[in-house]
């Protein structure tokens, strides 16, 4: 059986201009990334703030197409014409319900957007629908003729995550759906997301710059830095024998830095590095406490094992140890 969602070899480079008179460089936001997904499977996508990790999001639900590389559902690859189509099968939800839900608009005409976007039924199916999805996220029908002013953070992502599944999507892309949110509500959203993957036997993309609300869902864990996947494991195996520099520095750390959040990065030394400008080599080079001159020059390639994946030069495949771990 194909995976449900493949992506092999994606990439994608913007041009962007730096200042109000300069020329156009390219930013490789998303650099040869390849992953796959099976059915019911939750794949926690993790990085900070820059990583590539929601340009990664866009592509997948068709906002985006990729400058290089395939998208495949069901084995199927994704062409531009499938993208409207895909997106009854792919639907996401995004990390600010404040800001991606529209404030003019009543609970009802949101929820119901998907399905009047679509062309599925009529006045009377939407409200029987709606009522039904709203109960399914834990709202009262009621809730319909309000706007979200009116409503909580946890309430309005539930509002998100009814809008998502209205349309009995597969594959649910999660970006930070919790990290606007307060601790206690996010494990109460967490739990739903859980509880919906299991009755509606859904495939998640469960994307985050926090690897602790990432083991909370993921059965796998991606890490990715400046573009490219360094490491990926089950989650087990991830938090208790992280591989690459870069994931041992994210689990030191826990709670990683995202701009606005104000949490000191004290593991990594240096700020993250600007996506137009990476470093040469092994673009974790700078931040990376076991960088030898060779790091400096030379791009690691990835590693396929067992375990999963790990792109760095002190990693042997062969003992599956650091090559500077005592034996
Ligand atoms: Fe660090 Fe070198 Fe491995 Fe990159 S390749 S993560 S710089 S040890
Ligand atoms: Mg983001």
């Amino acid at each position: 059986k194909p995976p449900i969602l493949e992506l092999r070899n994606v990439g994608k480079t913007y041009q962007v201009k730096q200042g109000l008179f300069g020329k156009a460089r390219p930013l490789t936001a998303v650099n040869d990334v390849s992953l796959s997904l099976s059915r019911g499977e939750v794949l926690g996508l993790v990085g900070e703030s820059g990583c590539g990790k929601s340009t990664l999001a866009k592509i997948l639900l068709g906002l985006e197409a990729p400058t290089t590389g395939q998208v495949l559902v069901d084995g199927q690859e994704i062409g531009d014409q499938d993208r409207l189509s895909l997106a009854r099968r792919i639907q996401p939800i995004f990390q600010d319900p404040y800001s991606s839900l529209n404030p003019r608009k009543s609970i009802f005409d949101i929820v119901s957007l998907p399905l009047r976007v679509h062309g599925i039924g009529d006045r009377t199916q939407w409200e029987k629908q709606v009522r039904e999805i709203l109960d399914i996220v834990g709202l009262p029908a009621r809730v319909m003729n309000t706007y979200p002013s009116q409503m909580s953070g946890g309430q309005r992502q539930r509002v998100a995550i009814a809008r998502a599944l209205i349309m009995k999507p597969e594959i649910v892309i999660c970006d930070e759906p919790t990290s606007a949110l307060d601790v206690s509500v996010q494990s109460q959203i967490l739990n739903l997301l859980g509880e919906l993957r299991r009755e509606f036997g859904l495939t998640y993309l469960f994307i985050s710059h926090d690897l602790a609300v990432v083991e909370h869902l993921a059965s796998r864990v991606a890490v990715m830095y400046l573009g490219r996947i360094v490491e990926e494991a089950d989650v087990a195996g991830l938090f208790d024998h992280a591989r690459h520099p870069y994931t041992q520095a994210l689990l030191q750390s826990v709670l990683t830095p995202e701009p606005g959040l104000g949490v000191p990065d004290t593991q990594l030394g240096m700020a993250y590095p600007n996506p137009i400008d990476p470093p040469s080599g092994c673009r974790f080079h700078p931040r990376c406490p076991l960088a030898t001159d060779h790091c400096k020059s030379h791009a690691p390639r990835p590693i396929r094992t067992e375990q999963g994946l790990v792109e760095c030069h002190l990693y042997d495949p062969e003992s599956q140890m650091y090559k500077n771990e005592a034996a």
